[in-house]
């Protein structure tokens, strides 16, 4: 028998969160979930099994302090899943930095006011945990980013900031409740709203020819559903503690190219010239600057090698086993075909 109170899950409408709310609401949970616009915008949250008796919505936003008190009213356990996960942005301090720190600190103090919470769950990143790859390295939950800035992937220094805000508010005021982070890599698969999640659009814009040959890049993925099972996870054991590394397995952009093609995903433009070798690497870094600013930063920080990290903590402790992949991958491009985000003319 599940406890009556609702689970607290901010940025409901979230590819990441929106399988967590679907996941606690098939596991008998009570959720309030946290959107930015009225309930009635959110027909795929509302109309998920087990919504209309058990899910409820309010409007909170990350850059009004106070906003998530009502939120965290009551509850046990709150999942903290809005942040701002762009890449290209205008001003990276307004865009990313403040929502993420500040929106942090104020569920967080939303989280202590309440006096009911006795465990938050931080859907953190592999980017506070390094932005660069290191061949002497294999990362772990012992490693931070140290490297990014507003500069060099804003995106990866606003997670940053806001994980260690996060630990340091636990620090120093030494609430009632506990603090687990989850750090997952690539996040892909089918995803329950419209929108299209930066994550997925990587893969999206591999099938439709914005990557015009293979390159020597290489990804962590983790399947969204996993993720989803992770935040639950943390939230029911009890000896959870620190950070999670939450990653399934590297894959070469060949590899993930040659995949999609046995998927049976032909059709679409597919990088076909393979510059995966050295020279094709210096290439890729002198044409990186052509790229949009973050993109061309990211070609040039990553490409040539391999990200290296260590996801036991994860499988020991929160006894989370892993989707495959190739699944995902599969799963993830029939959905976009499904939302209409990969479409015949794009062939
Ligand atoms: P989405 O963009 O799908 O979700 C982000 C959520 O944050 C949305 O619900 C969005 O609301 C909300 N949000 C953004 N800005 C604000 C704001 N100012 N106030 C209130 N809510 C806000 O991204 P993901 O689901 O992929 O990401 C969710 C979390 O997971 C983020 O913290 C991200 O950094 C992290 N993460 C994602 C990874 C991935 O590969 N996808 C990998 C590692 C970590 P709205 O719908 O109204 O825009």
């Amino acid at each position: 028998m599940k406890s009556n109170k609702p689970v607290c899950v901010t940025g409901a409408s979230g590819f990441i969160a929106a399988h967590i709310v679907r996941e606690l609401l098939e596991r008998g949970y009570r959720v309030r979930g946290t959107v930015r616009k009225s309930p009635q915008s959110y027909p795929f949250l509302l109309g998920l099994p087990g919504a209309a008796e058990r899910l409820e919505l309010v409007e909170a936003d990350l850059l009004a302090a106070g906003s998530y008190d009502q939120a965290v009213e009551g509850c046990d356990y709150v999942m903290h899943t809005a942040s701002p996960y762009k890449i290209n942005v205008e001003n990276p301090q307004v865009d990313l930095v403040d929502p993420a720190l500040h929106g942090t600190e104020t569920l967080l103090e939303s989280c202590l006011k309440s006096g009911d919470v006795k465990r938050v769950i931080f859907t953190s990143s592999i980017a506070a945990i390094t932005d660069e790859p290191d061949s002497k390295k294999v990362f772990t939950e012992k490693d931070w980013n140290i490297m990014s800035s507003l500069d060099r992937n804003p995106y990866h220094y606003s997670k940053t900031v806001a994980e260690l805000a996060a630990w340091d508010f636990i620090m120093k005021k030494r609430p009632a409740f506990d603090l687990v982070a989850i750090n997952p890599f690539m996040v892909i698969g089918p995803s329950l709203g419209p929108s299209l999640n930066t994550s997925n659009q990587i893969i999206r814009d591999i099938m439709i020819g914005v990557y015009p040959c293979i390159m020597d890049l290489n990804w962590g993925f983790v399947d969204v559903r996993d993720v989803a099972k992770a935040h639950i996870f943390a939230m029911e054991t009890d000896t959870a503690s620190g950070r999670y590394l939450c990653s399934a397995e590297s894959i070469h952009m060949r590899d993930l190219v040659a995949q999609l093609k046995s998927s049976g995903f032909r059709g679409y433009a597919l990088p076909k010239i393979d510059l995966s070798g050295k020279i094709g690497t210096l290439l890729m870094k002198a044409l990186s600057f052509t790229q949009p600013k973050d993109t061309g930063a990211y070609i040039r920080i990553n490409i040539g090698r391999t990200m290296r990290y260590d996801n036991s903590k994860i499988r020991r402790e929160l006894a989370l086993s892993f989707i495959p992949i190739k699944k995902s991958l599969t799963e993830a491009v029939n959905d976009m075909v499904k939302w209409g985000h990969l479409t015949s003319q794009q062939r």
